[in-house]
């Protein structure tokens, strides 16, 4: 084992007397296996120290930790505290530490089973995301937004009623769509509708509602766009890659990424799920093995991007047993990064060179516009996108002016 995380006898002593007793330094190695700094781990430990002492004498005879003891501390208890020190008072840094302690006795704790907490709406669309993937072969991302559409419309749906999905109508999801879709941009309202079809799909499937709904489902229009879509022009992506602080491991994990979407169009998804595997430093290349379409593609990797990833890999990388490439820096620290993490990533490195409001899809927008431009044929752009219809390529790249003007005839003169 590493140095003791307590090196003071008096504090060892006192924590073993705690309510909590041996639960506190296990708690403690915990934090430092997630990576926690020793500062952390002291204050969070000191605040659960708190609650065991608070617990000890308002629950004396209770035996495993309860969400509802961990709420009535939190709301009740700090507020009027009188515990003598160390007791951490402070809300965020108590509620913070006793997620923690929950996690860890949750996940610790043998017999209990996390289904048999959940309700049954929850439970409804765990199997219908099983569903999707098993049966329908969608990717993370995509189940990612089924799920959270169809759990919007059941919240609303059910709110104030018991839960029954029997009791749904064709008229709750027109009813929903019209009030929702005024509120969001069209292109996440023919998302939303295809995730809400698709949930019907399914309980139509499992014979939980009545069936025949999805049969008179209504047809959405579908406008195509008038204005081409924004892209990044060429100053814009050199000052991209200089927002990146190569100083820091972060600042070299970034600009890695940056490099990969803004030379290989990759979605945030395909960079997360990237693994050391993948890169190919023989024949300079990367493959890109889970994508929407779940197919295999093999990129060529330019320089730039090659020497972005060895930068990262020799000196930012932090030690880790994971293979994916890229990995957490904060807590979790060496855990896998996230599509969430990366797209954060790219997200505030947009917003320092004046794009507040742009997202990843502009880098992806970006790289098949100058493709195109360079001369690519839409088929090859659609290819290393992973787009499966050119059509949806014809949406990101940009016109083609330099192509048109061989086009357009002279106008005439008299
Ligand atoms: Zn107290």
């Amino acid at each position: 084992m590493d140095t003791p995380i307590f090196l003071r006898a008096c504090s060892c002593r006192r924590m073993e007397a705690n309510g909590l007793g041996i639960i506190l330094f296990q708690y403690a190695e915990r934090l430092r296996g997630l990576g926690y700094c020793h500062d952390s781990i002291h204050q969070y430990t000191e605040a659960v120290e708190h609650f065991g002492f608070w617990r000890s004498h308002a629950h004396p005879c209770s035996k495993n930790v309860r969400h509802a003891e961990v709420a009535e501390f939190l709301t009740s208890h700090l507020a009027i505290c009188r515990c003598p020190p160390p007791a951490t008072r402070t809300y965020i840094t108590c509620r913070a530490a006793l997620r923690q302690l929950v996690l860890m006795l949750g996940c610790e704790s043998p017999g209990r089973s996390p289904r048999a907490c959940i309700g049954p709406m929850a439970a409804l669309i765990e199997r219908f995301d099983r569903y999707l993937e098993d049966v329908n072969g969608l990717s993370d991302a995509t189940r990612l937004y089924r799920r959270r559409y169809a759990r919007e419309f059941l919240t609303w749906r059910f709110k104030a009623r018991r839960f029954d999905p029997m009791s749904l109508r064709l008229a709750d999801f027109v009813r929903y769509l019209s009030i929702r879709a005024p509120s969001i941009r069209p292109d996440s309202v023919s998302v939303m509708n295809g995730s809400l079809r698709s949930l019907v799909k399914y309980l139509e499937v499992e014979r939980l509602c009545p069936s025949g709904l999805s049969r008179f489902w209504p047809k959405m229009p579908n406008w195509k766009r008038t204005v081409p879509p924004a892209v990044l022009t060429q100053q814009e992506c050199r000052d991209l890659i200089r927002t990146a602080d190569v100083k820091c491991a972060t600042g070299l994990r970034d600009l890695a990424i940056l490099r990969i979407m803004l030379d290989l169009g990759l979605r945030c998804s395909e960079v997360a799920q990237l693994s050391l595997e993948d890169v190919d430093w023989r024949e300079g290349t990367l493959a890109i093995r889970t994508n929407k379409q779940r197919r295999e593609r093999v990129l060529p990797l330019p320089a730039p991007t090659g020497n972005a990833i060895a930068a990262y890999l020799r000196t930012g990388r932090p030690k880790s047993e994971s293979r994916q490439l890229f990995l957490c820096h904060r807590v979790p620290v060496g855990k896998p990064l996230s599509a969430v993490r990366v797209r954060g990533a790219v997200r505030r490195a947009l917003c320092r060179i004046g794009h507040p409001r742009g997202g990843p899809h502009l880098l992806r927008r970006t790289f098949a516009t100058v493709l195109h431009n360079r001369g690519a044929p839409l088929k090859e752009v659609a290819d290393i996108l992973g787009h499966k219809s050119i059509d949806t390529t014809a949406l990101y790249a940009r016109l083609n002016l330099r192509q048109l003007e061989k086009v357009a005839l002279p106008w005439p003169r008299e």
